[in-house]
């Protein structure tokens, strides 16, 4: 299984959407009351310096041209913020 991040908005939207649980809605309560007792993590975010990752230092060639780095996933500020 991978170990990667899911949204939990994303994953309560899709549990909704299901229609075993449109027919049995405490059912549906239940599992969102469990799905927002999951610990979450804050996402962090860097930036590339002279393409190396400013969180993790990894350098990766023309890292400036990824939205996150493939080794530690910092989401990555854009310049122009
Ligand atoms: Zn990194």
């Amino acid at each position: 299984m991978n170990n990667d991040l899911i949204s939990r908005k994303a994953a309560i939207a899709f549990l909704q959407s299901i229609p075993y649980i449109k027919e049995h809605p405490n059912m549906g309560e239940l599992m969102k009351e469990w799905i927002e007792q999951i610990p979450g993590v804050q996402p962090k975010t860097g930036r590339w310096i002279d393409d190396n990752c400013s969180e993790c230092g990894q350098y990766v060639y023309h890292g400036d041209a990824n939205n996150y780095c493939p080794n530690c996933g910092a989401k990555m500020e854009s310049e122009e913020n």
